[in-house]
């Protein structure tokens, strides 16, 4: 197992946001997690990076057999996860490349970077071309590909993503889902949260069900694209049965 996370809770003060959550990971998944705003999903993937003083609470996480939380964040990348937060939190006032240099920080092998810089500027061709462009004047979808270039430039084993798709064209969400597969199918294991349920569920092998807090679904990703709850609350799908129906009784209100 790459990722074992047991039973975690994560609070901030006095507001619970995740209620005895656990998720494993084996090497080469992409297992997604859906739900609503507020829902808890970045939150968990907060408490893996060991980004939240003091949590979790209770439960475990262990990576590669190894006891990780209450860890420091630079030591839990050392080890091989990468994160890539919701809206990017690029450097803006940087270059293209500088950003692409602080992912790999807490690297010493120099040649390994190099390697790495390069398979990403492949990836990445934008990227390359931009190189010396100020980070803060990329458009948000060349700003989400640095944002998971520079993820990539820490060699990670996992990559966290939250909400790759925010606020992107649907073209450009579709490349970067694409973008999403090549990297896993290099042997990157791919934890990944989305709003975007229909793509999220498309490329994962397996996905999480989180309603406040607490996972209330999860199983295969082809078992959830035809569960009822699933298609209705994430996929749209009797909503716009019912949006239909509704239509469909006004206009004969009408000619009444
Ligand atoms: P979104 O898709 O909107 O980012 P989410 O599913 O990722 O939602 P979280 O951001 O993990 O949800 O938030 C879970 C809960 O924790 C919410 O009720 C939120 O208001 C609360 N929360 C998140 N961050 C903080 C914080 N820094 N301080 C207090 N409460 C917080």
């Amino acid at each position: 197992m790459l990722l074992k996370v047991k039973n975690i809770e994560t609070s901030y003060g006095f507001v619970n946001a995740i209620r005895g959550v656990s998720l494993d990971l084996e090497e080469g998944d992409i297992k997604t997690v859906l739900g609503a705003n507020g829902a808890g999903k970045t939150t968990i993937l907060k408490t893996v990076m060991g980004l939240l003083e003091d949590q979790p609470e209770k439960g475990t996480i262990e990576f590669m057999g190894k006891r990780i939380d209450r860890m420091d964040t630079e030591d839990i990348v050392r080890l091989g996860i990468s994160y890539v937060p919701e809206g990017r939190e690029i450097f803006p006032e940087l270059t293209v490349f500088e950003n692409l240099k602080m992912g790999s920080y807490t690297r010493r092998d120099k040649d390994g970077v190099r390697k790495d810089y390069k398979r990403v500027s492949e990836y990445f061709s934008v990227l390359e071309e931009r190189k010396n462009q100020l980070a803060g004047t990329l458009s948000g979808g060349e700003q989400q590909m640095l944002a998971i270039g520079r993820a990539l430039m820490a060699r990670p084993k996992l990559l966290l993503l939250d909400e790759p798709s925010l606020g992107l064209s649907p073209a450009l969400v579709k490349d970067i889902f694409e973008i999403i597969k090549a990297i896993n199918r290099e042997g990157i294991t791919i934890l990944l949260v989305e709003q975007n349920a229909r793509m999220a569920l498309n490329i994962g092998n397996y996905g999480y069900v989180l309603e406040n807090g607490r996972i209330v679904l999860s199983d295969e990703t082809r078992v959830l694209l035809e569960n009822d709850d699933v298609k209705e609350f994430y996929l749209g799908i009797k909503l716009e049965e019912s949006v239909k129906g509704y239509q469909r009784y006004k206009r004969k209100k009408r000619w009444r």
